[in-house]
């Protein structure tokens, strides 16, 4: 079974969207206000407009092939029995509009060429009228949402099948009604007038067929095409009513009639031409933007591993150091014992902490990796305070907590760590400038509003100026010597990610204010 995500956006599996179901209603409406407004001319007979039949053929002929190659084309990735049936109906109306065209009296020849006979032309529209309703009966009955296709070899096969046999069938329907069409039921009484009771029996076949595809159509709907076609089919079915009340040709029924089988095929035609275009222009601006994004992933990750080198240089450094110092201790006579301890202890320390720089960078590219699990934010905090107390400590910065606890959110605690972690190193580089203020850290955690939990970073330092506010959060802005920039960056996508917001305020009367808010647990 294929998942709608799975799903190529074709117009046969696109559901309509309510702007589409308007429009469809609308035409549907003006289709009959304008049927109705030739009620009162129903008898008005109007000059024999020959090149009528030739311009009117000829449109319906081009419509109804381009519609039945772009429907082949939908049906050669779909591959249901579905489409197939209806771009054969297409196909099929497309094709037996030739000899129409051909035999219709006074356009050739005074009587039509293939020797036609007076009821050769009338017998090709019946024939032309109950072929697309029947191909979309089969259309209704075959649609299934979670048909997965033929394969893709018997779909070219049963394609082929299918065009090399409504071409036969339109052979054989041309040959039974020009040389047979003595055998035919004769409707004409000569090249223009008909027998209205015998239309009427045809007219009745062709209702039932109509109505039966659009009573189908309409209950199993579930497309832009299906809609489109409803609407077809209703000037079909104005188009018949007309014809049906009138029994000669070039009266204005007649001609409005025709007009509306045109209208019918061109519909459709136009509105997949159209849809085509502006899904083939979204699926082109989506790879434009999946490009960029490539790209940007890449400078991302070329930043992202100066960013790893600079994270994990300063643990390792410390590793280094403390395992010099760890050494130097034992070498001693007699050893320093608690002092060697105390250098282990600050190499695991520094050890982990690099472990957990990676995991959380790794994260970042592999959303796999990046656990959800509920956190209470007040530990959360805590623990990561814990990470830079001796930073802290060292830069004198005093410290304010105004942690309500109990409070939880979902997400991945070591990337959420490594955010706050980021922030706070921020504000102590900050606090770092001479205000003549003693330097303080508050950090407090608050129920949001609406959507969750509201955690605030706040120092007292210098602030930032209102012209780089907005660009702080941008890949590679730092006003650090050895700053790479990418860690408000890199900040704010894991809280997007997580559903969340990063934003900075001025804070009051002095410092700026981070604030994440996160979604809580219920
Ligand atoms: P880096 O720390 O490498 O410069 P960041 O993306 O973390 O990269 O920060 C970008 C810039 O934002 C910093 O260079 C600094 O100018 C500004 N900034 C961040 N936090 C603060 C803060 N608390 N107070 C003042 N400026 C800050």
């Amino acid at each position: 079974m294929r998942s709608t995500q799975d799903r190529v956006p074709l117009l046969s599996w696109l559901p309509p969207s309510p702007r589409q179901m308007r429009a469809c209603i609308g035409v549907a409406f003006v289709l009959l206000a304008a049927s109705l407004a030739t009620i009162p001319f129903a008898s008005l007979q109007l000059p024999e407009t020959r090149a009528f039949i030739p311009i009117v053929d000829t449109a319906l002929i081009l419509g109804d092939l381009i519609t039945a190659s772009l429907l082949f084309a939908q049906f050669s990735v779909q591959r249901s029995r579905a489409l197939l049936a209806l771009a054969s109906g297409y196909l099929f109306t497309g094709l037996i509009m030739i000899p129409h065209l051909l035999t219709f009296p006074g356009v050739f020849s005074a009587t039509g060429l293939l020797g036609a006979g007076f009821n050769t032309t009338i017998w090709l529209y019946y024939f032309w009228h109950f072929g697309l309703p029947l191909a979309v009966i089969g259309y209704a009955l075959w649609k299934d949402p979670d048909d997965p296709g033929m394969a893709p070899a018997r779909a070219s096969r049963a394609a082929l099948i299918g065009a090399v046999g409504i071409a036969l069938l339109v052979l054989v329907l041309t040959v039974f009604t020009t040389a047979g069409h003595a055998w035919l039921p004769s409707m004409m009484s000569d090249t223009v007038q008909w027998s209205a009771e015998r239309l009427r029996i045809v007219a009745i076949v062709i209702f039932a067929l109509l109505g039966t595809a659009m009573t189908l159509v309409w209950r199993r709907r579930r497309s832009v095409l299906d809609l489109w076609l409803l609407v077809s089919m209703w000037a079909w079915l104005i188009e018949l009513v007309m014809v049906t009340f009138t029994s000669t040709r070039y009266s204005l029924l007649w001609f409005s009639g025709r007009l509306y089988g045109l209208l019918a095929g061109i519909y459709v035609l136009l509105m997949l031409l159209w849809e085509s275009n502006r899904l083939y222009a979204q699926l082109a601006l989506a790879a434009v933007k999946e490009r960029h994004e490539r790209e940007g992933r890449f400078a991302t990750m070329e930043a992202l591993s100066a960013a790893i080198d600079h994270e994990i240089r300063q643990p390792l450094g410390a590793v280094v150091a403390n395992a010099n110092a760890g050494r130097r201790w034992l070498t001693r006579t007699p050893p320093e014992l608690t002092e060697a301890k105390q250098s282990f202890e600050a190499i695991s320390a520094d050890g982990h902490r690099a472990a957990e720089v990676i995991r959380s960078i790794r994260a970042i590219f592999s959303r796999r990796e990046q656990s959800e699990s509920p956190i209470v934010v007040d530990e959360l905090v805590r623990e990561t305070l814990l990470l830079v107390a001796d930073e802290l400590r060292g830069a004198h910065i005093a410290l304010e907590l105004d942690l309500s606890p109990g409070l939880a959110v979902v997400g991945d605690p070591g990337q959420l760590k490594q955010v706050l972690l980021n922030l706070f190193r921020n504000a102590a580089d900050a606090m770092q400038t001479e205000t003549g203020r003693e330097a303080l850290l508050r950090v407090s955690c608050s129920q949001h509003e609406t959507r969750g939990v509201r955690i605030a970073v706040t120092d007292n330092g210098p602030g930032i100026p209102l012209d780089i506010a907005e660009r702080i959060f941008d890949p590679f802005f730092t006003t650090k010597k050895k700053g790479m920039g990418m860690g408000l960056a890199i900040c704010r996508s894991i809280v997007e990610e997580h559903g969340g917001q990063l934003e900075v305020a001025p804070a009051l009367p002095h410092g700026s204010e981070f604030r994440i808010v996160l979604r809580g647990v219920m």
